[in-house]
């Protein structure tokens, strides 16, 4: 799917959360929206979703007004920054959640979705967890069922709010080269926010760097390395460094 963005902007009261947003995602790309705390990457994140709704401004999908669209229509998987796993229900149970929940009409077979489920813990590398309860998983365990659960739709977005960002740097750094394998392989369009330069880096095929509601710059991970657009961007890399 192709995401296009343009003159988006959202103010919250008299705070000018987003002024102005241009940005274009291709079809199977993998971008990071990089910035400080308070940049507007969560309120972007979210109007792309469906959550939230901009005063101003034009989102389409694959040439279609998506904000027209509800959320629900959207075919989006989400994984939120400590997102919450149902307590009760196990790994298995956790994954089929978005599955099971749709309307009589468009829900597969419960064999289907078993079959689905089974082939989701095989792709993300743990099938020995299926029977297992949240709480007896470690963080890292955690992210991965979430975004099986995410996964789970077959969306045609993925959207992922600080997907690791509770978790120390060794579990990032593990997690990080696990997810850029898996959605290569899946070929999903994915949107993440994240306020760790090394994370956008690392991960993202191109990183949009986010200040005060406008984007900064937009670039391949070396070209804004190696080129930084404006003093902003320059603070920020040498700020987090
Ligand atoms: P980021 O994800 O880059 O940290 P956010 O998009 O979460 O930034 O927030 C940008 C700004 O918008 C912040 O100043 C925040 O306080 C404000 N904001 C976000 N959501 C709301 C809301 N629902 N009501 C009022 N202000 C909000």
């Amino acid at each position: 799917m192709t995401i296009t963005i343009a003159h988006l902007t959202r103010r919250f009261g008299e705070t000018e959360v987003l002024r102005g947003i241009d940005l274009s995602v291709e079809k199977g790309e993998l971008v990071a929206l990089l910035g400080p705390s308070g940049s507007g990457k969560t309120t972007l994140l979210k109007i792309i979703a469906g959550l939230d709704w901009p005063d101003a401004g034009v989102l389409e999908v694959n040439g279609e007004d998506w904000l027209q669209k509800k959320a629900q229509d959207r075919r989006i998987g989400f994984v939120f920054q400590n997102y919450a796993l149902f307590p009760h229900m196990t790994v298995r149970d956790n994954i089929a959640f978005g599955l099971t929940v749709r309307p009589r009409e468009t829900r597969p077979a419960p064999a289907a979705i078993a079959g689905k489920v089974t082939e989701l813990l095989q792709f993300l590398q743990i099938p020995q967890l299926a029977d297992r309860f949240p709480a007896e998983l470690s963080g890292g365990q955690r992210q991965r069922v979430a975004l099986g659960r995410a996964m789970a739709i077959a969306p045609e977005l993925l959207l992922l709010d600080e997907p690791f960002g509770a978790l120390d740097a060794q579990v990032r750094r593990d997690l990080r080269r696990w997810l850029r394998e898996v959605l290569q392989q899946a070929g999903s369009t994915t949107i993440f926010v994240t306020h760790d330069q090394e994370e956008a880096f690392e991960l993202a095929d191109r990183v949009v760097v986010m200040g005060a509601g406008r984007i900064e710059q937009v670039g391949r991970p070396e070209e804004i390395h190696d080129h930084p657009a404006t003093p902003f961007v320059a603070r920020f890399l040498g700020m987090t460094v």
